[in-house]
């Protein structure tokens, strides 16, 4: 983000508007996210015990549906995207959010969507995504990569995190600082 998009988020998250991006305003930032999300929390803690008690094992494609989000501006390699295939439980939430994004500034991001569902292991580890479980989803990865620090040069907008954070999901960006373009249904 340039510093004046730096600016307007820290007014965003009530963290002082001085341009640098610090402890202070990442701790300001997941207080405002947490501060949107449903009480209690839908969704379980992200480690693998917790999230195979409450959406089964990884993999499993019969608890999978598609989600429909035909008409929102969703595409998948300039494709538009009718469906996304995820984990049942998760699949009003991400219509919600999807839809809420699509009413707002960070609506480009939806013209880049990098996927759900996917049983692999987390890049550079043998530890499984939240995608082998259809419960992450990932978009604008051409500026919000694995290593991209956020905010300072990754670009998700605010608006995106917020939307997710009212469905109780975690936005890596916010909340590992890394990783920008993945959302997860973990608290
Ligand atoms: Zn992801």
């Amino acid at each position: 983000m340039t510093r004046a998009e730096i600016i307007a988020l820290q007014t965003r998250i009530g963290s002082k508007p001085d341009g640098i991006w610090g402890d202070v305003s990442t701790a300001a930032c997941k207080r405002h996210l947490r501060a949107l999300m449903p009480t209690p929390n839908p969704w379980p803690t992200g480690d693998d015990t917790s999230v195979i008690a409450r959406f089964g094992e990884p993999g499993d494609e019969e608890q999978l549906v598609g989600a429909n989000v035909r008409g929102l501006g969703v595409k998948y390699e300039g494709q538009p995207v009718k469906t996304i295939r995820c984990h049942h439980l998760v699949a009003d939430s991400l219509v919600t959010a999807i839809t809420e994004i699509a009413a707002t500034p960070a609506r480009w991001i939806l013209a880049e969507y990098a996927g759900c569902f996917n049983c692999r292991p987390m890049r550079g580890s043998s530890r499984l995504s939240k995608h082998a479980w259809g419960i992450a989803i990932d978009f604008a990865p051409s500026t919000n990569g694995l290593h991209t620090h956020w905010p300072r040069a990754a670009t998700m907008p605010i608006e995106a995190m917020e939307a997710f954070a009212r469905q109780g999901f975690l936005s890596a960006g916010a909340f590992w600082s890394r990783d920008a373009m993945h959302f997860e249904a973990t608290r």
